[in-house]
């Protein structure tokens, strides 16, 4: 065995009802004086909740998907007019990303407070839109400094955007499993996280207000982003990187969609991610068991259901044919990547 392994940096609480306690204590414990909030109008009631007894300099809710570059320099325009000392963000990824989007040229530390399972608040990767262009990138001062996880505020996350999130968490872990630093530790964690979701999510889809699923997957998916941030993007990742940017399509959901074909894609030349994924879903293959969770969740099946055109294949696939991560298990030539876009367009039978 020979690898090196990088940890990041950053204290991780985890209970339920206590958030706005745990957000006090990582406050007091930075010694900041002037907390600059970020959630977005969807989210402002959990924000007032917890940032109730806050020292509060500005309240910002402009939150947008994928973070377009005039939204950040807003936000970061008003933390240096307000001085703000620290960034609280509750919400999902784009409220996340908003946040790292300030820190990463204020240097401010954030404190995250998830309300999706998207796993951004574990990552030190940054992403901006410019002219429909999303830029991403990595750096250790856009990494939250505490996140503080309250599985109760993802109560309210509706079954179906549950579900889609879901599965882009464990998408972080199948395809930790063969990213370009995949490595045994960010493998432990994927196949931890693989187990908490398939307990968590079907719980979660049975009954979105039962705290115990919510529990799981919420724990999964913070797994599922460290395994990810450690083991960098994978083929699965980079597909959705091309699809989300280019044709903006919603990011959680393009995830779910695109998973199995990548894991059919794959496994048949990663016998040992095969066998271990089976393991963790309980199932004879990786596949038999992804499908079999996806058909519990009723998990969404189509990228032409979320707005991508069939004339827009093509270019697709050429787009994601430069991308292909070096050392991927299956060897991608522009057919068999047409074959797999193709499929996930269609909602066939992964193969
Ligand atoms: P999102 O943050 O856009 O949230 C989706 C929807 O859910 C929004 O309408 C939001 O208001 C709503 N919502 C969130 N929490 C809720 C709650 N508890 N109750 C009710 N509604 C709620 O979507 P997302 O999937 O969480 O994040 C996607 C973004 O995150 C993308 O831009 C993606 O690129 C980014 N991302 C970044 C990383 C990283 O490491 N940098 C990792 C994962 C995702």
């Amino acid at each position: 065995m020979r690898f090196v392994h990088n940890t990041l940096p950053q204290r991780v609480r985890f209970a339920s009802g206590a958030a706005a306690a745990g957000v006090r204590a990582e406050v007091e414990r930075l010694g900041a004086r002037r907390v600059m909030v970020i959630a977005a109008d969807a989210e402002r009631a959990l924000a007032e909740e917890i940032a109730a007894d806050l020292p509060v300099a500005l309240r910002h809710d402009e939150v947008l998907m994928h973070v377009p570059v005039e939204v950040a320099e807003r936000a970061r325009a008003a933390a240096a007019a307000h001085r703000a000392d620290v960034i609280v963000s509750v919400g999902g990824g784009s409220t996340t990303g908003l946040a790292k989007a300030v820190a990463l040229t204020t240097g401010l530390p954030i404190v995250a407070v998830p309300t999706t399972y998207a796993g951004s608040e574990a990552t030190d990767v940054w992403g901006l839109t410019e002219n429909a262009v999303k830029t991403t990138g990595r750096d250790p001062r856009v990494l939250p400094v505490a996140i503080v996880y309250d599985p109760s505020l993802t109560l309210t996350l509706p079954a179906e955007m549950s579900v889609a999130s879901g599965l882009n968490a464990l998408a972080h872990c199948v395809d930790s499993l063969w990213a370009p630093q995949a490595d045994p530790i960010n493998a432990a964690l994927a196949i931890e996280g693989v187990r908490a979701l398939t307990i968590g999510l079907p719980e979660v889809a049975r009954d979105p207000s039962g705290l115990d699923g919510r529990e799981h997957a919420l724990y999964g998916a913070y797994l599922a982003a460290v395994a990810f941030a450690s083991a960098g993007s994978g083929l699965h990742h980079k597909i959705c990187h091309v699809l989300g940017g280019k044709y903006d399509l919603p990011h959680a959901q393009t995830h779910a969609v695109v998973l199995p074909h990548v894991l059919a894609f794959n496994a048949p030349n990663a016998p040992d991610a095969d066998r271990r994924l089976a393991g963790a879903f309980g199932a004879d293959t990786a596949l038999a068991g992804l499908q079999a969770l996806r058909a519990r969740l009723d998990a969404p099946k189509a990228l032409r259901d979320y707005g991508l055109a069939e004339a827009d294949l093509p270019d697709a696939v050429e787009a994601i044919l430069r991308s292909v991560p070096e050392g991927n298990p299956t060897h991608a030539t522009g057919d068999n990547l047409a074959a797999l876009i193709r499929a996930a367009w269609e909602g066939s039978e992964p193969a």
